[in-house]
């Protein structure tokens, strides 16, 4: 064992030292107002993010997931319809198409950004129309890792295609593209406040943006209980999906601080490229965006090499994440939703992936020393 303090791979305490001021008053002004969902603060934040990513509407949600829910809903998408998504994704983007009754239909990605692979994307959504069985309704786009995925291709597919292209933006918000902000990519955009992502709360929460004033209109609806123009006109089945004045409270504070913040983590990724890319293989950048390097992950030539990295890192006090260990259509939950349809970048990430600390508040000698760990690992 190392004789040296482990390095976090998160440092929210950290960063929390660094707003203290700001979200105190914060946090008074809701204490005394006490409108507690859905108060003044949710609807600051919602012009601030709308703003922040060049969006015309913000719906500010509970989480990203009930984001990505109210989404579908919206579209009316259920039993009969397919959802195309990447494998290579956290659990809620398969999760809420499977919950309306769609099925989900997995999508590669590229072995190198780990974006969904536009190419593979027309293949199965042929396959799909071949069987006849379902019916082609949405393509969810993850920006997967903090990179945007290939918005100009999937809008196209999606135009050509007639289907509703949602963007899964959950671990990317503050990321662009072609000089241009994510957020008005696709027909809406879903995004997590969750504590780990780069804007992240002090509990769940989500937002959603559109240029369409109806699907804003709907969302608004939908995440409260399918009301109408007044509390106790109920239009449409919806759920409990607000968001509370705390959470937003917290988000403003840290949306401050949050341009810095991403500069810091570009900062950082710019390090382990130069320092670890002889070593082992770093991610590529997609051409012409920034990164809101949410994780920044490296390849190993295989997964016992993987595993030996990772814990001669943890030996080290560096600690490591898998994002993703299983790759989704072997996933219990899903396996049985899959065509047989072979996904082979996907399976070979899940085995050779190693995820490193990437925070704002890492310091220059705690990137040095996981730069010296991982290469002393490989060596
Ligand atoms: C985190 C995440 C979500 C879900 O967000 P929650 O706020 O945790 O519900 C959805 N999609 C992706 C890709 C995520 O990483």
């Amino acid at each position: 064992m190392s004789d040296k303090k482990p390095i976090p791979f998160l440092d929210l305490k950290a960063q929390q030292v660094r707003i203290a001021t700001d979200l105190r008053r914060r946090l008074d002004t809701v204490l005394e107002h006490c409108q507690f969902v859905l108060g003044p603060e949710v609807r600051e934040l919602e012009a601030e993010l709308a703003k922040f990513c060049g969006a015309k509407h913000c719906v500010s949600v509970s989480s990203g997931t009930d984001a990505l829910q109210i989404a579908m809903m919206a579209e009316d998408i259920g039993r009969g319809d397919a959802v195309f998504l990447p494998a290579f994704t956290y659990t809620a983007t398969a999760e809420v198409p499977l919950l309306l009754g769609a099925t989900p239909v997995f999508v590669d990605v590229d072995p190198r950004t780990f974006q969904i692979d536009p190419a593979h994307l027309r293949q199965r959504i042929a396959e799909v129309r071949a069987a006849g069985k379902l019916k082609p309704r949405a393509i969810i786009g993850v920006d997967l890792f903090g990179q945007p995925a290939d918005w100009p291709a999937l809008a196209e597919i999606a135009r050509s295609d007639e289907l509703f292209l949602l963007d899964d933006l959950a671990q990317s918000f503050g990321a662009s593209l072609h000089g241009k902000m994510l957020g008005s990519q696709a027909d809406a955009t879903a995004t997590s406040f969750f504590p780990s992502k780069p804007l992240g709360a002090y509990g769940d929460g989500g937002a959603l943006f559109t240029e369409s004033e109806d699907r804003a209109e709907l969302y608004r609806s939908l995440r409260t209980h399918g009301e109408g123009k007044t509390r106790y006109e109920v239009l449409r089945t919806g759920m409990n999906g607000r968001l509370d004045s705390i959470q937003a409270a917290v988000l403003l504070a840290k949306l401050t601080v949050f341009p810095e913040e991403l500069l810091a983590r570009e900062r950082i990724a710019r390090v382990y490229d130069q320092r670890l890319g002889n070593a082992v293989t770093t991610p590529r950048r997609v051409p012409d965006s920034a990164s809101a390097w949410a994780i920044y992950a490296i390849l190993l030539p295989d997964e016992a090499g993987r595993d030996r990295v990772q814990a001669a890192l943890r030996a080290d006090g560096v600690p490591t994440a898998i994002y993703y260990p299983r790759p989704l259509h072997r996933q219990p939950a899903y396996s049985a939703q899959h065509d047989d349809s072979a996904l082979p970048v996907s399976e070979d990430l899940a085995g050779r992936i190693l995820a490193l600390p990437i925070h704002p508040d890492l310091t220059e000698d705690d990137v040095d020393r996981i730069c010296g760990a991982v290469l002393a690992a490989v060596s």
